[in-house]
C-alpha cells in the first residue's frame, strides 16, 4: 500500500532510504541529563525514494499529507520555498539536514524525492528523527561519501535543534541510524558508547498510541529541563564533581535532597531514580531476567506520573488496564509525555488477547479508540540505488 503510493508519486526513482522509528523501552527525561537510555528501532518507518535533479533545486513530495514543495539548495538558510514563501513545517527536517550537511562540507545533491510513512506522527515514537535520518542516509548513497553511523544521528540531531527549533537529545537520530535486529541499545548520552541488549524472542513489545496528540509539549518541556538545571546547580555547591544528574547516586541524593526546593527534588529524583533503573535494567536483561525488567518498567511510570509529572489519565488507564491483563509483564508511557504513546512488554502467546482486550477496555474507559499494534525490533536506516522495475521483494513486503 506504502509502496504503491511511492512508486506512482516518483515512478522513475534512483535511490531508496528507509529509517525506522524509535521506542525507547526504559531511560525516560534522562538524555539531557546525561543518562543512559534503552531505545530499540521498529518496524514501522518512514520510506524515501529519489532521483538527481539538474539544477539545485530539492522538490519534495510527502505522500500522507498530499503536499509538495520546492526549495534551493543555495539559500536554504532562508527556509523558504521558492516563490519566497515560508516552507511547510515538514520540509524543514529534510532541508535542516541539508542546510547541516552542506555546512559541514557534505555535498547535498539536487533531487526530486517522495516519501510515507507508518510512523504515527507526533506520539513519541520519533517520526521526526526517522525522517531526518533517512534523508541523510539518502543524501549520503548519493553524494558517494560516508559518515558514521554516530556521526549521520549527531548532524540530523543538529538539523533538528537549530534548524527546526526543538531541543531533543540524542536518542533518537541514534536509535534510528544505529538499530539492530532483536536488541535494544543501551546508549550513554554522555559519552556516546553504546552496546546491544538482546530482547529475548518469546516476548513482544506492544505499543499503544492514545491517540492524544501531545499537548503542551513545549512549556512542560522546558520548564521540566529548567528544573534539572537549577537541581544540577545546588546539587554542585555539595558535589562539586558531578557533571550530570546521571552522576548522582541515589543515596547520596537522598543526603542532599533537602537542599532542593519541593518541586525540584522531585524532578531531580525522577532523573536521579530513573538513570539508576537504567542501570539496573540492563543487567537484568543480560541474565535473561525479562520479568524484573518487566517491573521497572511499571517503576518508571509510577515515577513519569507522580514525580515528573508528565503523565495524563489517558495514559495511567492504558498502564493500569494493561498491568490487569494475562502475560503483560512491564508497561509504561514512552516519548516525552503529555500524550502519545506506552510501550508493553507481553508474552508471545497472550500477545493477541492483550492487543484486543487494551483497546476495548481503553474505548470503555475512556471513550477514545487506542492503536495498539505489536513490533519487531528493526536494524537502522538503510539507502541503495533503486529501480522499481527490479525491486527487492523483502522491502516491498516489510512495506
Ligand atoms: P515525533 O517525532 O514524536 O513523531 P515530532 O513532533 O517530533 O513527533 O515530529 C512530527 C513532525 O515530523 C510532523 O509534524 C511532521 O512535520 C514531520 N513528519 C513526520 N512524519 C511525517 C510524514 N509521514 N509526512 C510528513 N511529515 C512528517
Ligand atoms: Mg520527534
Amino acid at each position: 500500500m506504502m509502496l504503491k503510493a511511492l512508486r506512482t508519486a516518483l515512478p522513475d526513482a534512483e535511490y531508496m532510504a528507509i529509517a525506522p522509528g524509535r521506542v525507547n523501552l526504559l531511560g525516560e527525561h534522562v538524555d539531557y541529563n546525561g543518562g543512559a537510555v534503552l531505545p530499540a528501532a521498529i518496524h514501522r518507518t518512514i520510506k524515501v525514494t529519489a532521483k538527481p535533479n539538474s539544477n539545485r533545486l530539492v522538490e519534495l513530495h510527502a505522500v500522507d499529507l498530499d503536499e509538495s514543495t520546492i526549495f534551493s539548495l543555495d539559500q536554504l538558510a532562508l527556509k523558504q520555498d521558492i516563490h519566497d514563501m515560508p516552507m511547510p513545517g515538514w520540509a524543514q527536517y529534510p532541508a535542516g539536514v541539508a542546510h547541516v550537511l552542506q555546512s559541514h562540507g557534505y555535498p547535498v545533491t539536487p533531487i526530486r524525492a517522495a516519501f510515507t510513512s507508518n510512523i504515527p506522527m507526533g506520539s513519541g515514537l520519533s517520526s521526526s528523527a526517522a525522517l531526518e535520518v533517512a534523508f541523510g542516509a539518502l543524501w549520503q548513497e548519493i553524494g558517494g561519501w560516508s559518515l558514521s553511523r554516530l556521526m549521520l544521528a549527531r548532524l540530523c540531531q543538529e538539523a533538528e535543534n537549530l534548524y527546526v527549533g526543538v531541543n531533543c537529545g540524542l536518542m533518537d537520530q541514534f536509535a534510528s541510524a544505529n538499530g539492530v535486529e532483536g536488541h535494544a541499545l543501551y546508549f550513554n548520552t554522555h559519552t556516546l558508547d553504546y552496546h546491544l541488549v538482546p530482547i529475548p524472542d518469546d516476548y513482544w513489545i506492544v505499543i499503544a498510541d492514545s491517540n492524544v496528540r501531545r499537548k503542551l509539549t513545549h512549556s512542560g518541556y522546558n520548564d521540566r529541563r529548567a528544573a534539572c538545571e537549577e537541581a544540577l546547580a545546588i546539587l554542585q555547591k555539595d558535589l562539586p564533581q558531578i557533571r550530570t544528574l546521571a552522576d548522582v547516586p541515589p543515596d547520596v541524593f537522598d543526603q542532599l535532597a533537602g537542599n532542593l526546593p519541593p518541586i525540584v527534588e522531585k524532578r531531580a529524583r525522577h532523573v536521579v531514580e530513573e538513570c539508576d533503573r537504567v542501570n539496573r535494567a540492563v543487567i537484568l536483561l543480560e541474565a535473561g531476567d525479562v520479568r524484573a525488567f518487566g517491573s521497572l518498567m511499571f517503576e518508571t511510570h509510577r515515577s513519569l506520573r507522580d514525580l515528573y509529572e508528565v503523565s495524563i489519565p489517558e495514559l495511567d488507564r492504558l498502564v493500569e488496564l494493561a498491568a490487569s491483563l494475562p502475560g503483560c509483564i512491564g508497561a509504561r508511557l514512552t516519548g516525552a509525555g503529555f500524550g502519545g504513546c506506552t510501550v508493553n512488554l507481553v508474552e508471545a502467546s497472550a500477545t493477541e488477547e492483550f492487543i484486543t482486550r487494551l483497546k476495548l477496555g481503553y474505548s470503555m474507559a475512556t471513550d477514545r479508540t487506542a492503536d495498539v499494534f505489536a513490533c519487531r525490533v528493526s536494524r537502522g536506516v538503510d539507502a541503495y540505488p533503486w529501480n522499481w522495475n527490479t525491486a527487492r521483494m523483502e522491502v516491498e513486503e516489510s512495506g
